[in-house]
């Protein structure tokens, strides 16, 4: 087998996307698009490259993402740029940049496309990954909160994923989460916490202490399971809120479990955060995540204006879906192959492929001049429905063949295109 050397080799972590595995992505972005649209939701197209800030600003600086995920890099005109690690800061920006408060009070947005982060590559963790997401940029109250969850499942649903579970938690706003951060580095600064604590979480104690909550490392999990939780430090509005975003998930039979331990790996969120995880796919089990980011579009420079989102990661979604559904999808199919033989019939085909393509018929032949065997097995290799055999006897008679693959019959046609219709093809089979 040909391969290529080495130094042409596609970058660790990322993939290319072969026409059987393309296919399968353009469904699922249909699908995406077909359920936003449903729920109000307009697409925007946001750069791949940034401003390196924004996410050092927004993102967060004690993030994982920022410390050691970015790919960053400086331009010609000296400027840091940095590869997108997610979505979320650039649509702020550019309903920023748009003036899109002046329009209306609410937008409600969605994206899909590449995401970058220097990850360790594994099963379902990728450098470069695609995410859809969806932003509401307006609303501060619950309603918002339920709508997107509301999407998000609806989203999952209709991509054909069933067996999800939703955890959720309210990580409150600045008030309860100051009290909370003062209980929680009091405990963590404890000296036998702190002697427990591996090297991050001791750093974390300082930048950013509701991370330890997150520590996959063994010596933190013990002490940081008495650790004190968010739950007891909310404010009675923030309580509020989350008490309202649950009970409209329970008016609209959205099952959930509440998780007071659960953090999210970025900075900016406020109140509710929440998770679709799936059991389907090991260690990396979160399919889609979001929450209440109220404080983003000020920190960017903007007025006060409460915003909630989500991400979700496709390559996982579709990682699930295909432990799910046997291979070879009827949409990859081709609906005709051409068999031509023999030098009239060489001369004709590519009429005969633009006359089925015309008809929106899928159609091919083969390129290398090879024999009605060798045509056939091309064609089944293409999982063709019908193969249209035209050699130099059918081209005499004025009636090509027909054949139906997956019955193994046949039927001939008329030889002039100009008598074709799609039904011709289609009854045929
Ligand atoms: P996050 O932006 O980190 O909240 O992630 C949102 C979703 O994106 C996750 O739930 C995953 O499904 C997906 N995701 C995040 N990081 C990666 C990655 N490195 N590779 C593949 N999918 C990812």
């Amino acid at each position: 087998m040909a391969a290529v050397d080495n130094e042409f080799q596609r970058l660790l972590g990322t993939a290319d996307l072969l026409p059987e595995e393309s296919a399968r992505w353009v469904t699922a972005e249909n699908t995406i698009r077909a359920t936003m649209r449903r729920f109000g939701f307009g697409e925007i197209r946001v750069p791949i490259m940034e401003p390196t800030p924004l996410f050092d600003k927004g993102t967060g600086a004690s993030t994982d993402i920022v410390q050691k995920e970015m790919y960053t890099f400086t331009d010609r005109g000296n400027r840091s740029i940095t590869l997108r690690p997610e979505g979320t800061p650039s649509v702020v920006r550019a309903y920023l940049e748009a003036s899109l408060s002046a329009r209306r009070p609410t937008w409600k947005l969605f994206y899909i496309g590449p995401m970058f982060r220097a990850e360790r590559p594994q099963q379902g963790r990728y450098r470069q990954f695609h995410q859809y997401g969806a932003e509401m940029i307006g609303p501060g109250g619950p309603e918002a909160d339920i709508e997107l969850i509301a999407l998000g499942a609806a989203s999952l649903a209709d991509l054909g994923i069933t067996d999800v579970r939703l955890v959720m938690n309210s990580i409150g706003a600045a008030d309860s989460r100051r009290a909370h951060n003062a209980a929680l580095r009091d405990f963590l600064k404890s000296p036998a916490v702190s002697q427990a604590l591996c090297e991050d979480c001791k750093r974390r104690t300082e930048t950013n202490p509701l991370r330890v909550f997150d520590c996959k490392k063994e010596p933190c999990a013990k002490p940081v399971k008495d650790a004190p939780t968010i739950d007891a430090f909310l404010t009675p509005e923030d309580r509020d809120h989350f008490a309202v975003v649950r009970d409209g998930l329970e008016r609209l039979g959205i099952p959930y479990a509440v998780d007071v331990r659960m953090v999210r790996g970025l900075d900016y969120y406020t109140r509710t955060t929440f998770e679709f995880k799936t059991d389907k796919l090991g260690a990396q089990d979160a399919l889609l995540g979001g929450g209440r980011y109220d404080g983003l579009v000020e920190l960017y420079g903007g007025p006060p204006t409460p915003a909630v989102g989500f991400a979700a990661g496709i390559e996982r979604i579709l990682a699930v879906i295909a432990q799910d559904e046997q291979a070879g999808s009827a949409a990859e199919r081709l609906d005709v192959f051409v068999c031509a033989l023999g030098a009239q019939a060489a001369a004709l085909t590519p009429v005969i492929l633009a006359a089925l393509r015309a008809l929106n018929i899928s159609a091919d032949r083969d390129f290398m001049g090879r024999g009605l065997k060798a045509q056939m097995k091309e064609a089944n290799r293409l999982g063709a429905r019908r193969v249209l055999i035209v050699g130099d006897d059918e081209i005499a008679r004025g009636q090509y063949v027909l054949r139906l693959m997956d019955r193994s019959e046949q039927t001939e046609i008329p030889a002039d295109p100009k008598d074709w219709t799609a039904d011709l093809f289609r009854k045929a089979c």
